[in-house]
């Protein structure tokens, strides 16, 4: 069967198992040639290149983490010479530990084909003007959508993050199709456009949103705000290349990734094993082709679970669901292990709300104290606050057991935020901040 795209290949089961093979033994073999950290803990597994016959062994192989990329910094898991490294790009650090990725000409090569791949899968054309309102310079995000939207054939206007008026200005100016941002940032400008009576003088049609995790709710409210076509989620990290790691198609059935470009593994946190087929578990990257720093069963610490069967697109790479958060994100909270986006999810089961919210955590007498704040809907009256707040505590409590303050303050009050919204304000102790 052919598709009939321009940048996602056409491969069958084999062609792409045997893609697989081919990377994964020649990222092995990289890796224990170039870099010294990674021959030691390959050595210390007992696991030399030559063992990696079949794609099962994988799983002989030992993890990457977070750790070993701060162990080497600034120049972590390097395996060439620094004569072929082109670029270094570093993570926004969110969770306090920046890292610094070093890149080949090859590798920031295939990273466009990758962000290329996306805005195919989207749906552009050459005709389409893409306004690109994420960070540049050091972060991945700004660089990694121009690249491919160059490559692709689009318009770019690399405009950056923040700046409303500016932000709007080139909106109406410019009459961009398509905006990739945070979708903190899509639920601001959305909210500005609204509130200035905008919507008439611009073209969007389209927004391609990523970075951090968003509810089907939070989408719903920016879609039908600025009445688009369609919203995509993209997923991606600066360990693998950057944004782009795979994309949202037409369907909008779950995320399909470049499998041809790295193996992704679901394993359980605690076991290390995998997970059966599309139970949710910790999202394992081993790229096929990345030269400057490759990844051999790097642990992304992000929640995500694989999606079966073929989609409908008739694109037949591999799918995995939205990523639902990262294991750091974590809170424990008498002695209870709650994600936000659990949160999150709850608050998706009350129209009168909206989707933003804010978990606050205090210590008061030695016990620990948690409040969430969350929006009434601009249409709901406030009058009903009090027995809405009890609903939600109680359903809460149902569901994550435990027991919660819950204020309910009006539309627009929470902070906004231009990249990455911060959800957990926790106040109890300093090893307990972000
Ligand atoms: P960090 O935030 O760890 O400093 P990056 O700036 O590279 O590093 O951001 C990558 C992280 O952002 C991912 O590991 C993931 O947690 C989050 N992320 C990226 N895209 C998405 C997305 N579409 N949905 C949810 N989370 C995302
Ligand atoms: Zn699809």
């Amino acid at each position: 069967m052919s598709n009939n795209f321009r940048f996602l290949p056409d491969l069958s089961t084999d062609q792409l198992e045997a893609i697989q093979l081919d990377g994964l033994k020649w990222t092995v073999k990289h890796a224990y040639n170039g870099s010294p950290a990674y021959r030691d803990k390959l050595d210390q597994s007992g696991v030399e290149p030559g063992d990696i016959r079949e794609l099962s062994h994988i799983e002989s192989l030992p993890f990457t983490t977070v750790e070993d990329l701060r162990l080497g910094y600034p120049f972590p898991l390097v395996s060439v010479s620094q004569e072929q490294i082109v670029r270094i790009h570093a993570s926004s650090g969110t969770t306090g530990k920046r890292k610094i990725l070093a890149y080949t000409q090859n590798d920031i090569d295939t990273w466009k084909n990758m962000m290329a791949r996306c805005f195919e899968l989207a749906g552009l054309t050459r005709h389409d003007r893409v306004q690109i309102a994420v960070g540049y310079g050091l972060w991945t995000a700004g660089v990694g959508f121009q690249l491919g939207c160059e490559h692709f054939g689009a318009m770019a206007v690399p405009i950056g993050p923040g700046n409303l008026d500016f932000q709007l200005q080139f909106l109406t100016d410019l009459q961009p199709t398509c905006l990739c941002s945070t979708a903190s940032m899509a639920l601001l400008l959305s909210e500005q456009v609204n509130k200035m009576g905008l919507r008439d003088k611009i073209k969007l049609k389209k927004l391609i949103f990523g970075a951090e995790p968003h509810t089907p709710k939070m989408r719903k409210q920016i879609e039908s705000t600025l009445s688009l076509e369609h919203s995509f989620d993209i997923p991606g990290m600066t360990e693998v290349y950057g944004p782009g790691t795979g994309m949202e198609c037409l369907e909008h059935s779950g995320m399909h990734y470049w499998a041809d470009i790295f193996i992704l593994e679901i394993i359980d946190p605690v076991t290390l094993k995998p997970v059966p087929p599309g139970a949710t578990g910790e999202m394992v990257i081993t790229t096929l082709s990345k030269e400057g720093v490759p990844l051999i069963r790097y642990r992304t610490r992000d929640l995500s679970r694989t999606i079966d069967g073929s989609c409908p697109c008739g694109l037949e790479l591999p799918r995995h669901d939205r990523i639902l958060g990262r294991s750091d994100d974590m809170i424990i909270f008498r002695g209870v292990n709650i994600y936000p986006g659990q949160i999150a999810g709850i608050l998706e089961e009350f129209s009168d709300v909206s989707s933003e919210y804010q978990i606050l955590l205090k210590r008061e007498g030695g016990l620990d104290f948690m409040k969430i704040i969350v929006e009434r809907r601009d249409i709901v009256s406030s009058e009903n606050d009090q027995q809405l707040a009890v609903l939600i505590s109680d359903r809460i409590r149902k569901k994550v057991m435990v027991r919660t303050q819950l204020e309910i303050i009006d539309p627009g009050k929470l902070p906004r935020s231009m990249g990455k919204s911060k959800r957990v304000v926790d106040e109890r102790n300093p090893e307990h901040q972000a």
